[in-house]
């Protein structure tokens, strides 16, 4: 590539809101660009270094015996009804309607889909196992888009799925794609760890996430001074009922947040009925803030049940009539006790406090604490902080060495989901003995996108980013000293792109001319190897190698160079 044919966009500053240093890189290199909220353009050079991520990633998953297929954004939401998720999933999933008023969601995540396509073309064991996997584009209507494409809305997720006859052997596919993430991020170079993780929305029991350590990661993890124990805090069954419980009351102001409004509080403060506030509050939303409306929980031994309420309720946007049970589960992916439920009331959760489904903690009428789903998004540097107190030091619940908290950035995270999916959806194959058995499931996932913006986060200098060869958007730049003046250079630059290009390196010739500003350019987007060609060095049969990563630089005859470079 020449740049002169070439969009390089590079910026000398990022935009004033830019948080971290990767989304300041990807603005500055031209890797981006937002569209809007949680939306964005990958620009040419971006777009190098996630196919190259994708590249790695379908590699290594074709090693492991994946088989790739792909399969439509846009999904009936009957699908999502059968599997329970339509209610369950929460605000994230974007509900969309079709010009024959049908609704469809745009696709978290695929597991529905694939196990439609599953309960239709597998019908016996002897087609098991299979894994299949797709690279394909997720939507997730976040609550708070941030850090460019580390969270945002739209993104790239490399997802597979696993399917088996038993556990025995989903836990195998299990290990081999355990050991593929970690040659995926190996190839990358990146400081990972992998985690016990909690499930989440996807659902399943075991689960491990792989995380790039960084101090701008959305999460925590406890790891052992003394052992392999490695948790993400979301785990709260990995960490001590202690821990649950301390951890909980650090984060309890959150329910006390102003968004979740308890039907009764409604009632006292308009001095009304409670009936009449639902109807209050519904018409409200109704009227205005109709699409914020996310749920209505009524506990079960209410007077309001939930046909009442539907009636009550003459809303147009599907509102979910919970009760606590599924509101719980609603709430922390199917895991521990409806937090208010201590206070023996419904709630109306808004939109605003859609938090909720994101961030919970918080005790059940019996003192029971828990801490719910996704924590990642909402840990601010004063939760730290706090959290850093609650659980450092404090022994490890494995028993060896003492906890300690280091920040990371998910990007990789396994599933074994075991029958939930095959069972709610019918996803079944006959046995051996010729009976109809459910399949046992495994899904797994890698954030393409957020993996680009991770391994900025762990390479980058004052210059700006610096890439490892194997994902890098070009190996090599050439940037020959005021090329536009001296045709001698550039001959010397040509022959050597074309040489270096025909031996499939991706290179880019700099043919701009002004040496500065093309030297912090290559510098800037993080090209590995820099030559600078120049006519003093030139006379003496020199080129100028730069090592991005070291800045070493060191002359070089042409052909010691191509040797090196090969
Ligand atoms: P997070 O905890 O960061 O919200 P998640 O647990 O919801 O992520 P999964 O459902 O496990 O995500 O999806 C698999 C992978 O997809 C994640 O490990 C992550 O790398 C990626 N991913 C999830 N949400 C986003 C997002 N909003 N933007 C970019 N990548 C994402
Ligand atoms: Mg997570
Ligand atoms: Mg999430
Ligand atoms: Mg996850």
């Amino acid at each position: 590539m020449r740049t002169s044919n070439y969009l390089l966009s590079t910026l000398k500053e990022a935009p004033k809101d830019v948080e971290t240093t990767s989304q300041k890189l990807m603005l500055r290199a031209g890797m981006i660009r937002q569209l809007a909220s949680g939306l964005y353009t990958w620009l040419p050079t971006g777009l190098r270094v996630l196919r190259k991520v994708e590249g790695i990633v379908r590699q290594e998953m074709n090693n492991a015996g994946a088989i790739e297929m792909l399969m439509p954004i846009v999904q009936p939401s009957g699908l999502w009804k059968e599997s329970g998720r339509w209610t369950k999933f929460g605000p994230e999933l974007q509900r969309i309607k079709d010009r024959q008023n049908r609704s469809f969601v745009l696709a978290p995540t695929h597991e529905e889909v694939i196990t439609d396509i599953a309960r239709n073309e597998l019908k016996s064991y002897k087609q098991l196992p299979l894994n299949v996997f797709q690279i394909q584009t997720k939507f997730r209507d976040e609550m708070r888009p941030r850090f460019g494409v580390m969270r945002s809305r739209e993104f790239t997720m490399k997802d597979a799925y696993s399917f088996h006859l038993d556990k025995e052997s989903l836990v195998e596919t299990y290990a081999k794609m355990h050991q593929a993430y970690c040659n995926i991020f190996t190839r990358m170079e990146l400081d990972f760890r992998v985690v016990s993780a909690d499930s989440g929305a996807i659902g399943g029991a075991t689960s491990h996430e792989f995380h790039v350590l960084a101090e701008t990661g959305e999460d925590l993890i406890a790891f052992s001074t003394d052992s392999n124990f490695a948790a993400n805090i979301e785990n709260t069954e990995a960490l001590s009922p202690f821990k649950r419980q301390a951890i909980a009351e650090k984060t309890m102001t959150r329910i006390e947040a102003p968004e979740v409004r308890t039907v009764v509080q409604f009632a006292k403060q308009y001095g009304i009925s409670i009936e009449k506030t639902v109807k209050t509050y519904l018409v409200k939303a109704s009227d205005k803030m109709q699409e914020d409306v996310i749920a209505l929980v009524v506990r079960g031994d209410h007077e309001l049940n939930e046909t009442k309420v539907a009636a009550l309720c003459d809303v147009a946007y599907p509102l979910h009539v919970l009760t606590d049970r599924e509101a719980c589960e609603y709430m922390t992916g199917g895991k521990g006790a409806l937090g208010p439920v201590g206070l023996g009331v419904p709630l109306i959760i808004d939109r605003s406090a859609a938090v909720l489904g994101d961030f919970i903690s918080g005790a059940n009428a019996e003192g029971n604490y828990f801490c719910g789903i996704n924590w990642g998004t909402d840990v601010d540097a004063t939760k730290v902080a706090d959290l850093r107190n609650v659980v450092e030091g404090d022994p490890s619940p494995c028993g060896q060495g003492k906890l300690f908290l280091k920040r990371g950035i998910e990007v990789g995270h396994i599933f074994q989901l075991g029958s939930q999916y095959s069972e709610s959806m019918g996803a079944t194959v006959l046995d051996v003995y010729g009976r109809q058995q459910a399949m046992e499931m495994g899904s797994y996932g890698i954030g393409c996108s957020r993996v680009v913006a991770a391994v900025i986060e762990q390479n980058n200098d004052n210059l700006g980013i610096i890439w490892p060869d194997a994902i890098a958007p070009f190996q090599v730049a050439i940037v020959p000293v005021s090329g536009h003046k001296s045709s001698r250079l550039l001959d010397v630059a040509e022959s050597l792109y074309t040489e270096l290009v025909s031996k499939g390196m991706d290179v880019l010739l700099d043919d701009r001319g002004r040496f500065g500003v093309m030297l912090k350019d290559m510098e800037l987007i993080g090209i590995p190897h820099i030559i600078v060609i120049g006519e003093e060095n030139l006379n003496q049969g020199f080129l100028e190698y730069r090592e991005r990563r070291t800045g070493k630089k060191q002359l070089m005859s042409v052909d010691v160079l191509k040797a090196y470079l090969e």
